[in-house]
């Protein structure tokens, strides 16, 4: 915890706007199955299950590299109480969702699609939470489950980032965080989600080799990378963004990278196992969002497949 409290840094201008009512604080609630989960097997179980359903793979989401997740932090089972830090990034992440509703509900009717926004909800939890996507620990990282068109965060993720991922120490990480996720839900309404989910199906089945299908899910985190930049740049119009909020979200963008989390793990990268883009990619197309500031670049299949 010796990550500097968000307020302190130079700051996306945030206090005082509009937060989100569709945010849900799960934290401190106790959850069914917690006691299952605790011992590990719970949460594999259901991995494994949502893993062969093919409803999607997302509880592995922003930081992908082919790497185990690690275990959650243990030692908060009990008694959770929230931080006066944790209180100011909660408020934040609140701004930070409204903020990203109103991209959406601009930009995509506005879009070639034409499409109406319809709003996720974000869920902040710690250690454990339940989903329409299966049990996850916090280990996992943040997610999106297509199932309940939620996104589940848990706080301790922005420590995580910084100190463990290298990330830059500023609260406009976590923008780019839950703008990623929330990107998933707009490829969900697209269906692009769909699509994904059929082709790791057919990479199941063996229709297509598991190194093809990790193009496809390399395409398709891009793709989200490019929604966030798209946010960023809403934004940026509105005049929300201080000095360095962009170096903030770029060096986001390069710690969750697969070869920069693979070489951290493991002192190697294995292009093969790429899932998710690696740090030059992963930047590239955030700024190609924040540039276009529509989707009409969003392609990123065409280019990456
Ligand atoms: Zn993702």
């Amino acid at each position: 915890m010796g990550a500097a409290a968000p307020e302190s840094r130079h700051t996306m201008k945030w206090q005082g706007r509009r937060q989100s009512t569709n945010v849900n604080d799960q934290r401190g609630r106790p959850v069914a199955g917690r006691t299952v989960a605790k011992g590990g097997l719970g949460v594999v179980a259901a991995l494994v299950l949502f893993l062969l359903t093919g409803n999607g793979s997302f509880l592995t989401d922003l930081l992908g590299g082919g790497v185990q997740a690690p275990p959650a932090p243990s030692g908060r089972e009990s008694g959770y109480t929230e931080t006066a830090r944790e209180k100011t990034l909660f408020e934040y992440v609140s701004v930070a969702l409204a903020d990203i509703e109103d991209t959406w509900n601009q930009v995509l009717p506005r879009s070639q699609y034409r499409a109406q926004y319809e709003e996720p909800r974000l869920t902040i939890y710690n250690d454990y939470v339940d989903t329409a996507c299966g049990g996850a620990n916090s280990g996992v990282g943040p997610f999106y489950c297509p199932g309940d068109k939620t996104i589940y965060l848990d706080l301790s993720f922005y420590d995580t980032l910084v100190q463990r991922y290298g990330a830059q120490d500023g609260d406009f990480v976590m923008t780019y965080v839950i703008a990623h996720e929330a990107g998933h839900h707009v490829q969900t309404l697209l269906g692009v989600t769909r699509e994904l989910s059929a082709l790791r199906q057919q990479a199941a089945s063996g229709a297509i080799s598991q190194a093809d299908f990790n193009r496809y899910s390399v395409a398709y985190e891009l793709q989200a990378d490019y929604l966030a930049g798209v946010v960023a740049r809403y934004m940026q119009q509105r005049g929300y963004l201080e000095r360095g909020d962009l170096t903030e979200a770029m060096s986001a963008a390069a710690a969750v990278g697969d070869d920069a989390i693979q070489q951290k793990a493991q002192g190697y990268a294995d292009p093969d196992t790429f899932n998710h883009g690696t740090s030059e990619q992963r930047q590239e197309w955030f700024k190609r969002g924040y540039e276009a500031g529509d989707l009409s670049d969003w392609d990123t299949f065409r280019e990456i497949i």
